[in-house]
């Protein structure tokens, strides 16, 4: 019987499928729906049984671009609204094939020292952008939410090294519950770190003046005397729903004071350090403790891409290094391993695509990205308010803009009804896409235009498209 995996001869040629299939596709990008509605029929296909005889690798792979470019959700295109989601520049998705094409093992010096030499590269022009001292730690992680597990890793080691234990040998049993402190701006990733971690995810503490959940700094201080500063103050550059921020600078007085541990959830926030326009909001970022940030957000990298820096990258060796296996290899400063300073073992080059994006584009193509994004935010916002059937809810800041459907005639009591039933309707429609939030209890639109494809067009289309869809639905 003949080997079925005796391709070797022919191994570029599924790839060359894909590259084929690429061009047309990311050209199609600026013009097509979301979705067309035709999809759920083709997932199908994607489905029954496992073949017993292969179709072969141009065939399999034929047929899975061929249900994949209808079938996919078409997120990266310029009118994703939902969430917040980035796309990926020409530079990141080639740099993330690329990452595919070479298969590193990539947490370990002696299996990929181009690997490991990418990700320090990429960390150091990361801390550059975004104004945080070169001396800091950091590692490349899938996610926010995993450079939240970094980080918190780490505060818990210190927080536990203050009460006498060594949390990464002994584990949390015996030690009272460790304070954590946030504003109403506090994202569910953080909480959700947090229950990784087996801190609880609901012992988070937040300290909130107003229903928009801005911080209380008088009551967060007097909790924090009470702990005798030995608790973790989360702040928040970035909230999802209008991209509102806690003040990072006083928030980092508060901790200083008080010797507690600061981490910044900056997961799209902290590309407001690009821009002069909004690097006063991040200002404080580089008295943190630990940072988190994400690249499958507003730098446009393919996902997974997150980042953890951390002030001192000996608490990401006491929380995640030390395995204890004799056959892997000693670290020093140039030869990182960077699996023992993150949550991953085996992992993927991550820093490929983010590297190639940095070298193409440059601090410049980013900052007037950035810009050009918050240009687009605002004149959302001008639109949402210039439109009697719109209502603005908070001033547009950063990358968001938060409003309501609401015409005349309807009262307070259905508007949560009718946005409701306005985002499902925008949903289902695929000409432009954005759901619906909560914000002060209210059902609300929340839009994050941070596709580096997006313009102002795409943003006139989404109110012309709400409009026309709420007017269709408001009797
Ligand atoms: C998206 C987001 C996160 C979580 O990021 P993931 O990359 O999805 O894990 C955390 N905080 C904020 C403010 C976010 O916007």
């Amino acid at each position: 019987m003949s080997d079925p995996l005796d391709e070797r001869d022919m191994a570029g040629e599924p790839l060359a499928v894909v590259a084929r299939e690429a061009g047309p596709y990311l050209e199609s990008l600026r013009d097509r729906l979301v979705h067309d509605g035709t999809q759920d029929a083709l997932l199908d296909e994607l489905d029954g049984p496992l073949p017993a005889a292969g179709d072969g690798a141009v065939a399999a792979v034929e047929r899975l671009v061929r249900i994949g470019t209808r079938a996919a959700t078409h997120s990266s295109g310029p009118r994703f609204f939902h969430f917040v989601v980035g796309g990926s520049t020409p530079a990141a998705m080639a740099g993330d094939w690329t990452a595919s094409l070479l298969d590193q093992a990539a947490g370990l010096w002696p299996t990929s020292p181009f690997a490991a030499r990418a990700e320090t590269a990429v960390l150091r022009w990361l801390k550059e952008l975004f104004g945080l001292p070169a001396s800091f730690g950091g590692v490349l992680t899938p996610s926010a939410t995993l450079a939240h597990v970094t980080g918190l890793a780490c505060a818990r080691y210190w927080w536990a090294d203050a009460h006498g234990v060594d949390v990464t040998s002994r584990g949390l049993a015996g030690l009272p519950v460790m304070p954590v402190f946030s504003s109403g701006l506090v994202h569910v990733s953080t909480r959700k770190a947090l229950q990784i971690l087996g801190c609880g995810r609901d012992t988070l503490r937040t300290f909130a003046r107003d229903d928009a959940g801005r911080v209380d700094l008088g009551a967060m201080d007097a909790a924090l005397a009470r702990t005798g500063g030995r608790a973790v103050v989360v702040a928040n550059l970035g909230e999802v729903n209008t991209g509102d921020s806690d003040p990072i600078d006083d928030l980092a007085d508060l901790a200083e004071r008080h010797g507690a541990w600061l981490h910044v959830d900056g997961a799209f926030g902290m590309f407001a350090a690009l821009s002069p326009r909004t690097a006063h909001l991040a200002r404080g970022v580089e008295r943190a403790d630990s940072v988190t940030a994400d690249g499958h957000k507003w730098l446009n990298v393919p996902y997974e891409s997150g980042f953890s820096f951390v002030r001192d990258r000996d608490w990401l060796s006491r929380a995640f290094g030390a395995w204890g296996a004799a056959y892997l290899p000693d670290a020093d400063d140039e030869r990182i391993n960077y699996n023992m300073l993150g949550p991953e073992s085996s992992r993927r080059a991550r820093a490929l695509p983010i590297w190639a994006t940095l070298r193409a584009y440059g601090r410049d193509g980013y900052r007037e990205m950035v810009e050009r994004h918050l240009d687009v935010a605002a004149h959302l916002g001008d639109l949402v308010e210039a439109a009697p059937d719109l209502e603005l809810l908070a001033p547009v800041q950063l990358c968001i803009a938060c409003f309501r459907y609401r015409p005349d005639g309807v009262p307070e009591e259905r508007l949560n009804d009718l946005n409701a039933r306005l985002g499902e309707a925008l949903l289902a429609d695929g000409r432009v896409y954005a759901g619906t939030s909560t914000y002060r209890g209210m059902t609300v639109f929340r839009p994050a235009p941070l596709n580096w494809r997006t313009t102002k067009t795409d943003v006139e289309r989404l109110v012309d498209v709400l409009r026309e869809l709420g007017a269709a639905l408001k009797d």
